[in-house]
C-alpha cells in the first residue's frame, strides 16, 4: 500500500487546500522494465500550477483524479530492469506518492558527489539549469553591467545573482520581505535589494538602486514587478523571460503599460524560454554548476518541509513566499 496526492479539482484562481486529496493505494505487481520506489525528496515548482489548468502548454495538463507529479529523488526497493539495483538513488519526474511503481525509462541515477542528494531537485538540478542558461545564453551579462534578478530569493533566483556576481556584474535583487533582501545581501553577494512588498514607488526604487540603468533583468514574477524593472533598461538590454509567477493565479487576462514602444526604443531583447530547450547543454551546465559549487563560488540554501502530506501546503506556499531558496519536501 502507498499514499498518493491526487488533484482533486482544478482551481479557478488561487488553489487551496481543496484542490489536493490524499488516499492509500495499493500498488501494481512489478513488470519487466519497471522498479518499486520509496520517495524521499519530492521539488515543488511554480510551473505545476500551470499544470492544474486544463490547457495548452509544453507540458500536458494534470488529470482530475490522478496523482500530481514532479521532480523527485527516490530509492530503489526492488528492480526489474538492467539499469538500477536495489538501494540506488534515481531522479525522475514522480508521482506525489510514498512508493510508485514506475517503467525505469527516463530516471536518472543520482550520482554521489560531496553534496547533499537534494541538491539535484535545486542547485544541480533544473532551478540551477534555468539560472545558467537563461542568464549566460540569453542575459549574456557583461563585467561591470547592472543585473536585476525578480524572485531573489528563490530556487532559480538565488542561483542567477551568484552567477551575475562570478561575471563581474553589480546585482540587484527584487523579493518580497526585508529578512530575504537581508539574506540576498550578507550571505549570496548581492549588492543592492528591494522588497516588492513594502516599496510604494518601484519605478523609483529600481532607479535609485540602478544608477547606471539596467542591462539584464532576470524576469521570474512579471507583472507590476517587471513594469518597473521594464521602465529602468538601457539601451541593448536584455530580459531572459523565465517566469510569471504573479499571473500564475490570475483569472482573467491580466493588463499593465504597454512595454513594446520601451522595447523597440531600447533595441532590447526580450526572450521566453524553457529550461528544456536545453536539454543537449544539460551536463555542460551541470559541470559548469559543480565546478562553482566545489570552489565555494555557487552557494545555495532550501526551505525543507518534513512530511509526505505536507505537499500542497509547500506548493501553495510558493505562491506566498513562504521559501527561501529551494522549497523542498522530505518525505
Ligand atoms: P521560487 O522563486 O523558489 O518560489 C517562488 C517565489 O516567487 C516565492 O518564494 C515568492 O518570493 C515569489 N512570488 C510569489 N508570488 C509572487 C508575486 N505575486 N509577485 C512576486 N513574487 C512572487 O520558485 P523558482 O522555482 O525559483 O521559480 C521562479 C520562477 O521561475 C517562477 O515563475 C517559475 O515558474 C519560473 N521557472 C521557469 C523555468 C523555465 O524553464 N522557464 C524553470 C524553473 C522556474 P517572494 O517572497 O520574493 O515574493
Amino acid at each position: 500500500m502507498a499514499n498518493q496526492i491526487i488533484l482533486a479539482n482544478r482551481p479557478q484562481g488561487e488553489p487551496t487546500a481543496d484542490t489536493f486529496k490524499k488516499e492509500e493505494v495499493s500498488l501494481p505487481e512489478l513488470k519487466e522494465g519497471e522498479v518499486h520506489l520509496t520517495t524521499k525528496y519530492f521539488s515543488v515548482d511554480p510551473y505545476m500550477r500551470g499544470r492544474m489548468n486544463d490547457a495548452k502548454s509544453y507540458v500536458p495538463p494534470f488529470e482530475v483524479g490522478k496523482p500530481i507529479s514532479g521532480g523527485a529523488i527516490a530509492e530503489v526497493v526492488e528492480s526489474k530492469s538492467e539499469s538500477f539495483q536495489t538501494g540506488e538513488l534515481v531522479l525522475g519526474t514522480l508521482p506525489w506518492a510514498t512508493e510508485a511503481v514506475v517503467k525505469a525509462e527516463g530516471l536518472q541515477k543520482v550520482k554521489k558527489e560531496d553534496v547533499p542528494d537534494h541538491y539535484y531537485l535545486g542547485i544541480l538540478g533544473m532551478p540551477g539549469l534555468t539560472a545558467y542558461f537563461g542568464l549566460m545564453d540569453i542575459g549574456k551579462p557583461k563585467a561591470g553591467e547592472t543585473v536585476v534578478v525578480s524572485g531573489a530569493a528563490g530556487a532559480v533566483g538565488l542561483v542567477v545573482g551568484q552567477i551575475a556576481k562570478i561575471q563581474g556584474c553589480r546585482v540587484v535583487g527584487i523579493a518580497g520581505s526585508d529578512e530575504k533582501i537581508q539574506m540576498l545581501k550578507e550571505q549570496f553577494g548581492y549588492d543592492e535589494g528591494i522588497n516588492y512588498k513594502t516599496n510604494k514607488d518601484l519605478k523609483a526604487a529600481v532607479a535609485a538602486a540602478c544608477p547606471d540603468g539596467v542591462d539584464v533583468y532576470f524576469d521570474n514574477v512579471g507583472g507590476e514587478v517587471s513594469d518597473a524593472v521594464i521602465m529602468n533598461l538601457n539601451f541593448h538590454a536584455r530580459i531572459p523571460l523565465c517566469g510569471q509567477i504573479s499571473l500564475y493565479n490570475a483569472s482573467g487576462t491580466p493588463t499593465g503599460p504597454r512595454i513594446q514602444p520601451m522595447l523597440l526604443t531600447r533595441s532590447v531583447l526580450m526572450k521566453g524560454f524553457i529550461v528544456r530547450n536545453y536539454q543537449d547543454k544539460f551536463p555542460e551546465g551541470i559541470q559548469q554548476l559543480s565546478t562553482w559549487v566545489k570552489e565555494d563560488k555557487l552557494k545555495f540554501t532550501e526551505t525543507i518541509i518534513q512530511g509526505f502530506e505536507r505537499l500542497p501546503e509547500a506548493f501553495l506556499g510558493l505562491f506566498t513566499g513562504k521559501n527561501q531558496g529551494k522549497m523542498i519536501v522530505e518525505v
